[in-house]
């Protein structure tokens, strides 16, 4: 038998869902992960195949016989809070709630989203609706233990969430506070200009994001490298160490006490075989400090 990963340190990857959900939790085993992400749904479609009992209780069953946890789930692609058009908005409250309700049905911690883009209506106008939207999507889930995970961004286009700030403002105007949570995807809230490669300002970037969000709501990271410099706000995932973070960025993160038990997943370019995913996690296994 092979010896079970060791669980002292959160990492994993995003996994395909072909197959079904619990073919995810297959490959994440088959390749050491101890937590991971997945969608769950197809991630380009309004209209997602409906989850049988079937796919459940599989799913379930696999997990529980794992050591993966906790789950994070990724939001489809289309979805917008904050989107300009009625129909589309209409659309993706409708599809984020279906989100929320498969993440409840299988026992997902967590639903990560990126929080929206705003089409040239406004920065304050978009955090407007989108805390709107929450709102009127927690109203129709009351009592879900599911939490709501706003993903930070690089800031391309019109994308709110470049700046903490912005996600401090979407939690203050959401009544249903303590769903809230964030993840910090380290490539975005480096191409958005926080800096994470140097020790003063690794230092800075995660006291400004205690002072304006605070730790508490901090539940995920993304671990991905970027291929862009910082401040680009292009979002380009690059492999560990391969980026314009780099190792000493990640030697930090890997090795800051404070964020030991939050699960960290990369999101890195990658083949099926998934032999990308292996090298970066062990790339950053690497770098933490016996
Ligand atoms: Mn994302
Ligand atoms: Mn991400
Ligand atoms: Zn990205």
């Amino acid at each position: 038998m092979k010896k079970p990963p060791d669980r002292s340190i959160l990492l994993g990857a995003h996994m395909s869902i072909a197959g079904g959900v619990h073919c995810a939790v297959e490959r994440a085993t088959s390749i050491g992960c101890t937590t991971m992400q997945m969608f769950v749904k197809n991630n380009n479609q309004w209209r997602g195949k409906e989850l049988m009992t079937e796919d459940i209780v599989t799913y379930k069953k696999l997990l529980r016989e794992s050591s993966i946890g906790p789950v994070i789930v990724h939001d489809a692609y289309l979805i917008n809070l904050c989107a300009t058009s009625t129909d589309i908005l209409l659309k993706s409250r409708e599809a984020l709630k279906d989100e929320l309700d498969r993440c409840e049905m299988l026992g997902v911690e967590y639903l990560n989203f990126h929080p929206g883009s705003h089409m040239g209506a406004g920065e304050g106008e978009g955090i407007q609706r989108i805390a709107e939207s929450l709102n009127l999507i927690h109203e129709q889930t009351a009592g879900y233990r599911v939490k709501s995970v706003l993903e930070t961004t690089a800031g391309q286009g019109t994308a709110i969430g470049y700046r903490f700030e912005h996600l401090r403002q979407i939690i203050d105007l959401v009544e249903q506070r303590d769903r809230m949570a964030v993840c910090v995807d380290t490539c975005h809230i480096f191409a958005a200009g926080y800096d994470l490669a140097t020790e003063a300002g690794y230092a800075q970037t995660f006291r400004e994001f205690d002072s304006v969000i605070g730790l508490p709501r901090l539940v995920a990271f993304h671990v991905n490298d970027a291929k862009r410099e910082r401040g680009s706000r292009i979002d380009r995932h690059e492999h560990i160490g391969k980026g314009m973070i780099g190792n000493a960025g990640f030697r930090m993160l890997m090795n800051d006490d404070r964020f030991k038990t939050i699960p960290k997943i990369l999101e890195t370019p990658k083949e099926p075989d998934m032999k990308e995913d292996v090298e970066n996690m062990r790339a950053l296994r690497r770098l933490v400090k016996k």
